[in-house]
């Protein structure tokens, strides 16, 4: 069944509208030099649109890194003056919203721990109630599709219009391939009900991997998605969270060189 968001039906623009759409930067920002470093690399690949930076990191056990927080912000502005590119950053709170807009943040994410809770969808969209910033909304951590499309109701209902998706694959128990399987039928079905929406792909949090990020990235394309969001680090062994999955900007534009893409 055809879903249908009536009048506040959410149009993609500016920003998002670019295909393929190429977002890159750090899981986390972890220090001025990390994040102005690895975002002028990521620019002077000239292969990027978009550099993203994890400011406030939901992380599943506590003790482990959970960001630098409202401090990273002017980093990241720095990075958007020194290279031109608009940024983005993934919020959970009114608060986030509110700090994120103060530091000029071009694009606002919804992590895929977010989506799962409809009160903090909400508290989100009733932040942005007459905010004109475009907003991307990774699926849910399990998958359900109905929560993520309401998802993208709730913001869709306050007035936000450049709204977007991002596939990052879907936990599971145990230890498969995939950190969080693709389920592709998942996603392509997100397409059918809305599409109008640009899809893109992360295939850094799928994979959990570097050696499966171009089958990954390759696999959406073909699938004709809107574009890619991959993290890098300049020292991805040493990164602050997930190490494992982050490429140096060069690797990721030798990733993105060996694409092919078809649409
Ligand atoms: C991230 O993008 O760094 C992140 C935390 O992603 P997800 O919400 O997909 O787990
Ligand atoms: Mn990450």
């Amino acid at each position: 069944m055809s879903q249908s968001l009536t009048s506040e039906q959410p149009v993609a623009t500016s920003l998002l509208k670019k295909k393929p759409l190429i977002i890159s930067g750090p899981c986390s920002a972890e220090t001025e030099e990390q994040l102005i470093a690895t975002c002028t690399q990521l620019a002077a690949t000239g292969k990027v649109d978009m550099l993203r930076a994890g400011i406030w990191k939901p992380r599943t056990k506590p003790g482990m890194f959970e960001g630098i927080g409202t401090k990273g912000l002017p980093w990241l502005q720095k990075a958007k003056q020194l290279t031109g590119l608009p940024t983005t950053v993934e919020v959970a709170t009114p608060k986030h919203v509110e700090d994120a807009l103060a530091f000029d943040v071009d694009v606002l994410w919804i992590g895929a721990r977010t989506t799962v809770n409809p009160f903090s969808v909400q508290a989100l969209a009733d932040a942005l109630r007459g905010v004109d910033i475009p907003v991307l909304i990774k699926n849910p951590v399990h998958p359900d599709l109905e929560l993520w499309l309401g998802a993208v109701e709730r913001l869709a209902k306050v007035g936000v219009k450049d709204l977007g998706l991002i596939h990052r694959g879907f936990a599971s128990y145990g230890n498969t391939e995939f950190r969080n399987a693709p389920m592709w039928h998942l996603p392509i079905e997100m397409k059918r009900r809305l599409p109008e929406l640009p899809i893109i792909c992360d295939p850094s949090h799928i994979c959990g991997n570097r050696t499966g990020l171009a089958a990954v990235a390759q696999k959406s394309i073909d699938l004709d998605f809107d574009g890619l969001m991959l993290e890098s680090h300049i020292d991805p062994d040493n990164a602050w969270s997930d190490a494992k999955q982050q490429v140096t900007p060069q690797r990721l534009a030798e990733l993105l060189d060996g694409l092919i893409w078809r649409h």
